[in-house]
């Protein structure tokens, strides 16, 4: 049986993974709000991510910046005069579409670098028409802001005016200096930040892929001039690594490099990871050699010194930047879609499929579910529930027969059932079912915080 969006997305509303936005008001389209097992799932995501790039790491540190910024951040890192797609409306059906997306959808051409002349000529000579309504009668391309606008204080005027950041990144750039100051680090050394950003996309959808209030987990690693190919390479493979050990399997990962026609004018290296969800491949995490240009911006827009001087060699010199940029529902969709999974547990006459979502435990919501065998047992399994809860997310299940609590966990990926029985009461240990294998064992009631943490580790 097959993996399809309908089915998670299902599955994630109906066990509290993810709900449509504002649903009682009929809802706001493209957002989502996470549910009690959305949530915890989205944690454990960042905080592997944080465990890896800053806690285990020597040369990163941590940040947490301001969404609202000063608007010369967004005018020194380019975002108010380039940050825009290009739009044309259909005259006849007045959808809009992304001229860009139009020419890639129609014969898969890649316009990256086109301008909007160009693109404009290539759909009148293709004559490609719109895919609503099937009309040639188009408006001219516009350039349209990706930035969300608001006001800041009691007047709506220009002067109150301020965006929401459509990156993190920014924050990093702007603190460089206060953080080698404060830390001391030396170059090489990078900033981590974990963060809300927001886009107004044209086109959101693919259930959580593409919205426009996500979170992105970015890292801003600063090198010396010449040394930036070289950490381009390290963490492109370290990012790499750390979705193989969450594990994403390999042949659902593609690493597509920038050709030289793509790159952004600034970078010297692109890569793309992406991961084949089941409506095709879709970018998941950006890694990119973004040389000096950042820095160079905000030095050259507030007049500030934001070089770096070297104590071993003596030079002043303006870091190049890796940046690998991963946003967190991405990974969430990515990690959802790769747990999913049906198995049949009975035979090909007859069938017995389950629903398991084989998730990294690290990442599992719930570590473990008790479930007294009879509920003459609520008391015992309730002080172990408690116990256990010390630990780790725990749940507690007293409701239908074991077989059907272990399906109920199964579908929302939980590693262990621990089944507490009348033996338990006499020899002080409980059966535990493992998720995958489904084996049982008899563990000891001491052992098994000691055992359970062993499994879960990352
Ligand atoms: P795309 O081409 O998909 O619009 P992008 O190249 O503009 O993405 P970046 O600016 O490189 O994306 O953003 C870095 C990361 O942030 C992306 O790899 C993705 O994981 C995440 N991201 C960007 N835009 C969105 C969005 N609208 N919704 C969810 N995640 C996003």
């Amino acid at each position: 049986s097959e993996k399809t969006m309908d089915k998670i997305v299902a599955l994630c509303k109906n066990r509290g993974f993810v709900y449509p936005g504002s649903e009682i008001y009929g809802g706001l389209a493209n957002t989502w709000d996470y549910g009690p097992l959305g949530v915890e799932l989205k944690t454990n995501i960042k905080n592997a991510w944080r465990k890896k790039f800053i806690q285990e790491n020597k040369y990163n540190v941590g940040l947490d910046s301001a969404i609202l910024m000063n608007p010369q951040t967004w005018v020194a890192s380019g975002h108010i005069g380039g940050f825009s797609d290009p739009l044309m409306d259909c005259k006849d059906c007045k959808t809009r579409h992304r001229a860009d997306n139009l020419i890639e959808d129609f014969d898969g051409t890649n316009v990256a670098g086109w301008t909007n002349e160009q693109m404009m000529d290539y759909i009148k000579e293709k004559q490609i028409p719109c895919p609503d309504c099937g009309s040639h009668n188009f408006t001219d391309i516009r350039q349209f802001n990706l930035m969300f606008k608001t006001f800041q204080g009691v007047t709506e005027d220009s002067k109150s005016e301020l965006y929401l950041r459509p990156e993190t990144a920014q924050g990093i750039f702007v603190n460089f200096a206060n953080i080698q100051r404060t830390t001391r680090k030396k170059v090489p050394f990078g900033v981590a930040q974990v963060g809300k950003s927001f886009r107004n996309e044209i086109t959101p959808g693919n259930f959580i892929f593409r919205v426009r209030e996500f979170e992105q987990m970015e890292l801003e690693f600063f090198c010396k001039p010449g040394t930036d190919l070289e950490w381009f390479n390290y963490w492109r493979g370290f990012c790499k690594d750390w979705l193989l050990s969450l594990n994403i399997k390999e042949e659902n990962l593609r690493l597509r490099d920038h050709s030289p026609e793509e790159l952004c004018f600034y970078s010297k290296a692109t890569t793309d990871f992406e991961y084949l969800f089941p409506f095709g491949w879709g970018e998941l995490w950006g890694v990119a050699d973004r040389t000096d240009y950042d820095l160079n911006q905000h030095i050259k827009t507030s007049g500030k010194s934001l070089d770096y001087f070297d104590p071993e060699t003596n030079e002043r010199y303006v870091p190049y930047v890796i940046e690998p940029s991963l946003g967190v529902e991405r990974l969430f969709l990515t990690v959802v879609c790769e747990a999913y999974d049906e198995e049949n547990i009975g035979t090909e006459e007859k069938p017995d499929v389950r629903t398991v979502m084989r998730f990294h435990p690290a990442l599992a919501p719930f570590k473990a579910c008790v479930l007294p065998l009879s509920k003459k047992l609520s008391e015992q399994a309730g002080e172990l529930y408690a116990e256990l809860s010390k630990h780790f997310l725990v749940d507690y299940d007293e409701a239908g027969s074991i077989g059907k609590r272990y399906r109920r966990q199964d579908e929302i990926g939980t590693p262990f059932c621990i089944t507490y029985d009348f033996d338990s009461v006499e020899d002080g240990c409980v059966t535990v079912r493992d998720r995958d294998t489904m084996e049982q064992e008899r563990i000891k009631i001491d052992e098994l915080v000691a055992y359970i943490e062993k499994k879960i580790a990352f």
